[in-house]
């Protein structure tokens, strides 16, 4: 069984379009597993849900995704982010709050663990350096684990033997993670909002014969995006932030 990961959807349409399709050609859509924030600084959030629950995807919410619906302040959001979270709040329908109400924060599937941040503050922490690594694989309670929220894509091995307790490795396009003893942290890299400087949409594909997690970056209609933002009055700096992946 293939299975598509994505996280940080971000109401970028184009880019989960983009995803899925490829994802299909791979034969990897089975099921698709979501590790939130869905809706956020992007121009499409109900249709990116949409399309996200027409596949059933398992998924948990995200610190915008709260957000959206009240659960969350923004005050610690930037401006622009804030904005944008704003304007999202507006196009959420009631179906759609009782939607993300609905999910768990962590959900344990087999061999893995999905949550938007880490395991020890699943909305909020960004899972980015060695010691944050540490708490959240302290909490793991399966081999593997799968996180979003940084938007850069990432693999973390747990390894007692290095002075940091975990080795962190960038994961580069088309790099595939052999699960075997060692216990993991993978994160997929953002489908709508890249921040590792490669604007090109990033998820990854779980092959459960393989025992591999691949990840994988496609060209988007970014433009197209970008436009579709400008028509619903986004704000500048998000829009362009696009266009770098940053
Ligand atoms: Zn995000």
């Amino acid at each position: 069984m293939r299975i598509a990961i994505v996280a940080d959807v971000h109401s970028n349409l184009e880019a989960l379009e983009t995803v899925l399709r490829h994802a299909a050609e791979q034969k990897a859509l089975e099921q698709v597993w979501c590790l939130g924030d869905t809706v956020g600084y992007g121009p499409e959030p109900n249709a990116c849900l949409a399309l996200l629950r027409r596949h059933d995807a398992l998924t948990v919410p995200g610190n915008h995704d709260l957000a959206a619906i009240g659960q969350l302040s923004t005050e610690d959001f930037n401006p622009d982010a804030a904005a944008a979270a704003a304007w999202t709040a507006l196009q959420i329908a009631p179906d759609e709050r009782q939607y993300f109400e609905s999910l768990p924060h962590v959900i344990q599937q087999g061999e893995f663990t999905l949550v938007h941040g880490s395991l020890r503050w699943p909305i909020w922490e960004y899972l980015y350096k060695p010691e944050v690594a540490l708490a959240h694989l302290e909490r793991q309670e399966t081999p593997y684990s799968l996180v979003g929220h940084t938007h850069v894509p990432l693999l973390v091995v747990e390894d007692g033997g290095s002075p940091d307790g975990c080795l962190m490795n960038y994961l580069e396009d088309g790099t595939a993670v052999k699960l075997g003893d060692q216990r993991l942290v993978i994160n997929p890299g953002s489908v709508g909002q890249p921040r590792d400087g490669d604007p090109r949409t990033s998820y990854a594909v779980y092959d459960d014969e393989a025992r591999t997690v691949t990840v994988h970056r496609l060209e988007y209609d970014i433009a197209a995006t970008q436009q579709k933002m400008a028509a619903a009055g986004l704000p500048a700096w998000l829009i362009r932030r696009l266009s770098r992946g940053r």
